[in-house]
């Protein structure tokens, strides 16, 4: 086409220029104006640029498809050296073309045809360049060697240039992206594979080309993308979904997989392109959090969704059956004061020690779950009587009777179960486990460490207690603590030694409410240290207020719970409250609760030296009660003992409570403590007392806690 093109206009050439030459006769001239005619046609209408260039390299003529090239008319192009006619002309390579370079000096030095050289021009309209293929053929006279004038025709490759280039930007792609790509034709038989594909499979495109592209899935595929892509047929043109693939060394891997189709021009398609990434990670940060959904991340056990998930079903299959079942709420007593006093790493230390003690004694079918906090819920399905959880919960308060040691820390914890039956208690989940929780807060009042079964009446005691906790937080702000004194005499002198404060509720409803009532309420809500505060401060006040009155009177006597005194704050509260009521250490005594809560950490025994170095003395309350041990007396710098009241009432007639009281005063002496009996209410008791060594008491005997204005207290303290 081309070869022809070029003859035709080589023809029209040698007219277009020679004709003036010619000596015309009719016939001729008509044959030439038709030919000339014809071809300054084609010459002006073709797509391809064509140039006449004379012997001197300059342009002689151009025809339209020049202009387009050049993007400038044909009066800036004609005239001018080649290169002249635009801005610039580059290679391929991007390097500019010189002028010895360029095909039209090239022919006409050579005298030889320079034939499909490529050539971007300048294109001054778009700015842009234009690609052209360039042939230039050098023309000659008869008998002449060097041309006379240069054809060039310039063929528009721009477009072609372009899409090469986005192909081979697809190409880069193709080899340079994350995502594993394989291309299948029609019938799904591997074609194409990217670099990413074999880092991730381990095949390389040798290995798959040819095999159908199920060879590279897993069967525990959910969708089958083979299947996927023919039964849907991939309406959408393309699918999506989750694809096991497969490892050359067969260390499958989850895929998330984009299969897209392509198609020829009449919507045939003529491959699938498989595009997937690796989603391993994400699989295991997302089964992850799934278990997260259902468990309690520091126990691992099932949490209060699962756990409903699992009672809701069991519960169809025990209505269906006709069988039992039974759900036991375990709360950790007093877990609040050890997390407050230890730290929470000690505290989540002991709800993992206490998760691992229960899952050994729980049965397999059983589902055990951490509820809340220190709540935790055993779900015992099927159950052959109503008698077997009880067995189940004896087992679980046994097993805490061994100390659990947590970072240095002996802890002594115990728990209260309580149990509701399924169907007699609750034909739900909710209601079950409400009531089991109703049960388990009867267990607490009832003294811990115990587990009780559900009866309906339970539910309005839990409501009145809810009540009660909620009011007494609200006794200090609404001014209804009140605080008695009562006096403490010297067994021998009968004089007043000092007074122990000692606090009431004036509850709104109920009237004076005694401390018996209220405080192990407050223990157990975290309240009592707000209380205990309150308590120390108006104490301490009234001794300054005594003291600046003229009352001669020892020691304002304090009672302090465990839970406050086992507080990292505690000698710093005491030493504010102290500075505050401008009252001097040496007058202050503090009442310790003994129990066997009281440990004997560093830090407690360090806190306890502190105060007694501070000035501050300290008693043992209810000695001989709970479980105070012997060890612990004598690392702890107490000054006095003080003998609980029930070995007093009976000290007279009852020969053991004598020998009890008299081991307590000897065991006092021994360590060099004083000792003081609580309770005294008559004479005989007195003297008996007296006569066994003990050195102070207190009792109805020598007054009734009294409000600090009463006589009692005028009188003794002007003794
Ligand atoms: P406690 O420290 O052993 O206080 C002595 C209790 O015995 C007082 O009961 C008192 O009224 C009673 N009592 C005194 N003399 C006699 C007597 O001759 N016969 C009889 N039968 N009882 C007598 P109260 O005031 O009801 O206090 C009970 C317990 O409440 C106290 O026992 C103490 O452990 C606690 N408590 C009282 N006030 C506070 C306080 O401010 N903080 C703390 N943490 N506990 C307190
Ligand atoms: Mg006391």
């Amino acid at each position: 086409m081309f070869e022809k093109l070029k003859d035709g206009l080589r023809i029209f050439g040698a007219f277009f220029f020679m004709m003036p030459q010619l000596t015309p006769n009719k016939l001729v001239i008509e044959t030439l104006r038709v030919s000339e005619a014809k071809y300054r046609n084609l010459f002006e209408h073709i797509d391809q640029g064509v140039i006449y260039l004379d012997g001197a390299g300059v342009v002689i003529a151009a025809n339209q498809a020049v202009e387009h090239i050049f993007g400038v008319s044909r009066d800036r192009v004609v005239g001018r050296k080649f290169l002249d006619t635009c801005f610039k002309a580059i290679k391929e390579d991007g390097s500019v073309f010189l002028e010895q370079q360029q095909p039209s000096v090239l022919a006409l030095r050579t005298g030889k045809p320079v034939e499909g050289m490529v050539m971007g021009l300048f294109n001054v309209d778009r700015q842009s360049y234009t690609w052209v293929v360039v042939n230039s053929v050098p023309e000659f006279r008869q008998g002449e060697v060097r041309p006379y004038q240069i054809l060039m025709t310039l063929t528009d490759i721009t477009q072609q240039k372009l899409s090469e280039g986005k192909l081979s930007l697809a190409s880069v792609i193709f080899n340079n992206i994350g995502e594993g790509i394989f291309v299948t034709d029609k019938d799904k038989k591997i074609v194409s594979v990217n670099d990413a594909f074999t880092a991730m499979t381990g095949f390389s495109y040798q290995d798959v080309h040819g095999k159908r592209a199920h060879f590279l899935q897993v069967k525990k595929n959910h969708l089958k993308v083979d299947e996927a892509v023919t039964e849907q047929g991939m309406g959408m043109n393309s699918w999506q979904g989750e694809v096991w693939r497969r490892h050359k060394n067969n260390k499958d891997f989850p895929s998330w997989t984009t299969v897209s189709e392509v198609k020829d021009s009449d919507g045939a398609v003529t491959h699938y392109v498989h595009v997937f990434m690796d989603i391993t990670h994400f699989k295991k940060a997302q089964d992850h959090l799934g278990f997260l959904a259902y468990h309690d991340p520091l126990t691992k056990l099932p949490n209060r969704l699962l756990l409903k998930d699992r009672i809701d079903h069991s519960l169809q299959n025990a209505v269906r059956e006709g069988s039992q079942a039974a759900v036991l709420f375990l709360d950790l007593d007093r877990f609040k004061n050890i997390n407050d006093t230890y730290g929470h790493d000690v505290g989540d230390g002991l709800l993992m020690e206490v998760a691992k003690r229960i899952k050994n004694l729980v049965r397999k079918e059983d589902t055990f779950s951490r509820y809340a906090g220190d709540e935790f819920v055993v779900f015992m399905e099927n159950i052959p009587d109503a008698k077997n959880p009880a067995k189940l919960a004896r087992k679980l308060i046994g097993t805490f009777d061994a100390p659990v040691y947590i970072k240095g820390h002996r802890l002594k914890i115990s728990t209260s179960v309580g149990i509701s039956l399924f169907p007699q208690d609750g034909r739900d989940t909710e209601t079950l486990i409400k009531n089991a929780d109703v049960a388990m807060y009867r267990a607490k009042k009832e003294g811990r460490n115990n587990f009780q079964y559900y009866s309906p009446e339970m539910n309005h005691q839990a409501f009145e207690k809810m009540t009660i906790e909620s009011a007494l937080c609200q006794s200090i702000d609404q001014h209804e603590l009140i605080l008695y004194y009562q006096p403490q005499v010297c067994l021998k002198t009968g004089k007043l030694v000092g007074v122990e404060s000692l606090v009431r509720w004036m509850h709104p409803t109920r009237g004076l409410m005694s401390p018996q009532q209220f405080i192990p309420i407050a223990e157990e809500i975290g309240f009592i240290v707000a209380l205990g505060e309150w308590v120390l401060q108006n104490a301490c006040m009234q001794m300054r207020r005594w003291l600046d009155q003229g009352f001669r009177v020892n020691k304002m006597v304090v009672n302090v719970s465990a839970v406050q005194f086992l507080r990292s704050d505690f000698v710093a509260t005491v030493e504010r409250i102290l500075a505050l009521s401008g009252l001097e250490p040496r007058y202050l005594e503090l009442e310790l609760a003994g129990g066997n809560f009281m440990d004997n950490s560093e830090q407690t025994i360090k806190a306890l030296n502190q105060l007694v170095t501070a000035g501050i003395d300290l008693t043992i309350d209810d000695f001989g009660v709970g479980c105070f041990s012997f060890n612990n007396l004598k690392r702890i710098p107490v000054k006095k003992l003080k003998i609980n009241s029930s070995f007093v009432v009976d000290v007279v007639n009852n020969a053991e409570d004598e020998d009890i009281a008299r081991a307590v005063i000897a065991l006092g002496h021994g360590l060099h403590l004083q000792v003081i009996a609580m309770g005294i209410e008559s004479k005989a008791q007195q003297n008996r007392l007296s006569d066994l060594g003990c050195d102070e008491g207190q009792g109805y005997l020598y007054g009734y806690p009294v409000l600090p204005w009463s006589e009692v207290f005028q009188k003794m303290m002007k003794q």
